[in-house]
């Protein structure tokens, strides 16, 4: 059985090989370059004897490559083997952004360990565990030291160790909950080298996938979000190659349109936005406190249309702008000093009623009437009830208590 050739010559797309074992679309070869689906870097894609490979897994017999159809070969014949270059370039560069965004974290974040990593064609995810909170401030940094990285075109290098050599070298990264490429005899190790030859290794890590030799060839990496995924782990995801440059596009784009929307340009968006938000907030208050004075006029002008009805008196009317709460507190503050019963009714989406009334009324009963009328529910006691959901507007059900 043989590993795959991938991770140590990660350059080769065509290849030829002599066929091991053939069984029905799966076919074994002596060696080979294709990538088998390990540690979150998915397998290759290409061909093999001309038939489209769609899985490449290792197992115990060797690295089995699915084809989309049964080829017509046998063991011993000699196939070529086509690697797309496309994704497996791909997924070298981000691979090695993975490790530049990772070297990137030892310098910001404090007690850093690593937690598995994912490729996928327009994302990649790095998990890791800190004890830093890692707010847009500390993002944009991450962002900005692993482009640093790239631009400084530091060499990038493997090389397999004996395990307990490899588990010396200073500040390795392995997952440690699975072990992960550390679990045999030997451990793969992959070295961001340093920016010349006085300046340390960026990151060590051990890692099996297909790498690029210097971190130019990653080109631009585009961080697009943290989260928090559970067991203490927190996931940076970001982007290489069209899909970095695209999103960076897509927020200069917003960023463009809405300096435009306000009339100013991008370095005097930020201070519009706070003075914006300023000033909304000033208008806020202005606004509820007109509303306060706006409501007390209208129930000034409801104390001169008080009537008489059932023996008592009652001060019904519709209040604009005030919740049902508010209607509730402002009926119950007028009950017994200005009106025997007091019915006030508003609307915010749907129409809503408050009754508060004194001894010898009912106001569960008049909510009650209401309901009846224009349907909706509602309840409360014979001092304070309310009704919601009526389906007629405030001055209808005004109109229907002054009768
Ligand atoms: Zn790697």
């Amino acid at each position: 059985m043989t590993d795959t050739l991938a991770p140590a010559e990660p350059y080769t797309r065509t290849f030829e090989a002599a066929v091991e074992h053939v069984d029905g679309r799966e076919v074994v070869l002596e060696e080979t370059y294709f990538y088998a689906e390990s540690g979150g870097q998915p397998a290759d894609r290409g061909t093999l004897a001309d038939h489209d490979v769609v899985d490449v897994q290792s197992t115990d017999t060797g690295v089995v490559h699915t084809l989309a159809e049964a080829p017509d070969v046998a063991p011993g014949d000699i196939v070529t083997g086509r690697i797309d270059d496309s994704f497996r370039t791909y997924c070298m560069r981000a691979h090695t952004a993975s490790h530049v965004v990772y070297g990137a974290g030892r310098q910001l974040l404090e007690n850093l360990g690593y937690g598995g990593f994912d490729i996928s064609p327009e994302k990649v995810r790095v998990d890791f565990t800190t004890s830093t909170n890692i707010d847009d401030g500390v993002l944009l940094e991450l962002e900005r030291l692993a482009n640093q990285a790239v631009w400084e075109s530091r060499p990038v290098s493997w090389e397999t160790l004996p395990s307990a050599e490899a588990l010396e070298v200073a500040g390795i990264a392995f997952n440690t909950k699975t072990e992960e490429g550390i679990a045999g005899d030997t451990v793969r190790v992959v070295t961001v080298g340093g920016a010349g030859s006085d300046d340390g290794p960026w990151d060590v890590a051990a890692c099996g996938g297909t790498h690029v030799e210097n971190t130019r060839e990653t080109g631009p990496i585009t961080v697009l979000e943290r989260s928090n995924p559970g067991e203490g782990l927190t996931r940076v995801e970001f982007a290489v190659g069209e899909p970095a440059i695209e999103r960076r596009i897509a927020e200069k784009e917003a960023a463009y349109e809405a300096a435009a929307a306000v009339g100013t340009n991008l370095d005097g968006l930020p201070a519009f936005v706070r003075n914006l938000q300023a000033t909304v907030e000033e208008l806020d208050a202005e606004r509820a406190e007109l509303q306060e004075r706006l409501a007390d006029v209208r129930i000034d002008e409801l104390r001169d249309e008080v009537f008489q009805r059932d023996g008592g008196t009652w001060l019904v009317g519709e209040l604009e702008r005030l919740g049902p709460n508010e209607l509730g507190e402002t009926a119950a503050t007028m009950v017994g000093e200005d009106a025997d019963v007091v019915a006030l009714a508003g609307r915010d989406g749907g129409t809503f009623v408050a009754v508060a009334a004194s001894d010898g009324f009912d106001a569960a009963a008049i909510v009650d009437d209401v309901t009846d009328e224009f349907g909706g529910g509602g309840g409360g006691s014979p001092e304070a009830a309310q009704g919601g959901g009526i389906e007629a507007d405030p001055a209808e059900v005004v109109a229907s208590l002054r009768e």
